[in-house]
């Protein structure tokens, strides 16, 4: 059996972005004998984080590795991995199809796991430090930085809730309001009540020595810290759901691809896992609900399937009749 997936021969699943989400759809996909083919351009969201925690039996690893180690075992069940960004997707119900520079990829589905872009705050220093000085999430790094100075710089007046909750792993957290301004009279009085220091006025630069960052620059002065947290702006990489017509939903953090629990979008053959659906899923959540999604999708093949072997065609995009679950 010809597993490539080229030309115009027709694939089973075709796997846009090889991220934990994507890898390990493409991993239950290909053993479950799938024609699979996974097109990644090769930058993870933590791509610049030299260490990943949180993840039971690779605490630690780095994130490029553990992708490293993905590919590897996708590769023994088959699946074909084109480094590359796809540019362009269609799908007419029946066939989808992506382009990449070098070739037009033809599938019976598709499946979205491009990830989200984190929207920095613009403060000079900072973008050069992400994924070591300056990060984002308290459950990956705020063990390393346990009774550390922690700087909390805020992009919301949400951010209270950040300096809250890493006031947890340290009772050394400075909260910089930056552009948010002052919070509320009842947040200022819990920061207060918690221990945790107010600097207001605006970031201006962060203090680097040897490649760490030690201060923030507020105000003509320099705070010292050890490490840095802010929340950036999740974009989601949605462009293809959207080209291809997704439906979204407006939540607090602008419109949404929806996506229903089983991975798939409004538009027939078209699924999406990971962060580009999912701002709140970390390495695990990513590793679990694309295992989940890929048995969805599959179910949805072996419904195909069923309708072709009584020369019936599937009503694409409606509900699959035999249901993911059946596999449990
Ligand atoms: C600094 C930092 C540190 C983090 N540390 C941790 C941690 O310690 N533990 C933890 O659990 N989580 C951590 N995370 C969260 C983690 O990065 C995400 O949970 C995870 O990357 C989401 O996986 P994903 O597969 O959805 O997306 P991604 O990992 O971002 O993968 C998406 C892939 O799709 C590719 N892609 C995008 N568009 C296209 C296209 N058009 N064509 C082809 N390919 C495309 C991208 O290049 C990328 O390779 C961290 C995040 C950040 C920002």
């Amino acid at each position: 059996m010809n597993r490539m997936g080229n030309g115009r021969e027709l694939t089973d699943v075709v796997v846009v972005g090889g991220g934990p989400a994507g890898l390990s759809a493409a991993l239950s996909l290909g053993r479950a004998r799938r024609r699979v083919v996974v097109v990644d351009a090769g930058e993870p969201r933590n791509m610049t984080a030299p260490h990943m925690h949180g993840v039971l039996g690779h605490d630690g690893l780095s994130p490029l590795r553990l992708l490293e180690l993905g590919r590897k075992e996708v590769a023994g069940y088959g699946v074909r991995l084109i480094h590359g960004e796809v540019t362009a997707a269609r799908a007419d119900g029946a066939v989808v199809e992506v382009e990449t520079a070098n070739e037009t990829i033809r599938a019976r589905r598709l499946l979205v796991a491009t990830g989200l872009a984190d929207d920095l705050p613009d403060i000079p220093g900072l973008r050069e430090q992400w994924g070591r000085g300056v990060v984002v999430c308290p459950y990956c790094d705020g063990w390393e930085h346990r009774d550390d100075v922690i700087g909390v710089v805020a992009t919301s007046p949400r951010s209270v809730d950040q300096a809250q909750l890493l006031r947890q792993w340290s009772d050394r957290v400075v909260y910089f309001a930056n552009a948010t301004g002052e919070p509320a009279a009842d947040e200022m009085d819990a920061l207060v009540r918690r221990g945790i220091r107010f600097e207001s006025g605006p970031v201006t630069g962060l203090r680097v020595d040897d490649d760490r960052v030690t201060g923030v620059e507020v105000g003509g002065r320099v705070i010292a810290v050890g490490v840095v947290f802010t929340g950036p702006t999740p974009r989601p990489r949605d462009a293809l759901l959207r080209s291809l017509g997704a439906t979204t939903t407006e939540g607090p953090l602008g419109p949404w691809v929806d996506i229903d629990e089983d991975g798939r979008t409004s538009v027939p053959g078209v699924w999406a896992v990971g962060n580009v659906v999912n701002a709140r899923a970390n390495v695990s959540v990513s590793l679990g609900l694309g295992s989940l999604v890929a048995g969805a999708v599959n179910a949805d093949l072996v419904a195909d399937d069923i309708a072709g072997a009584h020369g019936r065609k599937s009503p694409s995009g409606a509900r699959s009749q035999f249901r993911h679950h059946a596999r449990t």
